[in-house]
């Protein structure tokens, strides 16, 4: 079995298909690798970065919804 290792914070991430932010460990490594949070979501109504990134990435099941831009 694969392992790799995060980009952005060096964690460990079995390189497999439960693995869906890879070679990220989460979405929220993936998008602070690509600056999303520097450039766009990080002003969002002023909400702090760690709010940000707490609402979808720790607690809940996989969805694919996440994967979607926003529509409203
Ligand atoms: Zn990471």
């Amino acid at each position: 079995m694969t392992v790799v290792n995060c980009p952005t914070c060096e964690k460990k991430v079995t390189w497999s298909p439960e693995s869906q932010f890879r070679p990220f460990c989460s979405k929220r490594c993936k998008l602070i690798d690509l600056g999303e949070w520097a450039s766009e979501s990080n002003t969002i109504e002023g909400a702090s970065l760690t709010d940000s990134l707490t609402f979808d990435e720790f607690d809940l099941p996989i969805n694919d919804d996440l994967f979607r831009p926003d529509e409203d």
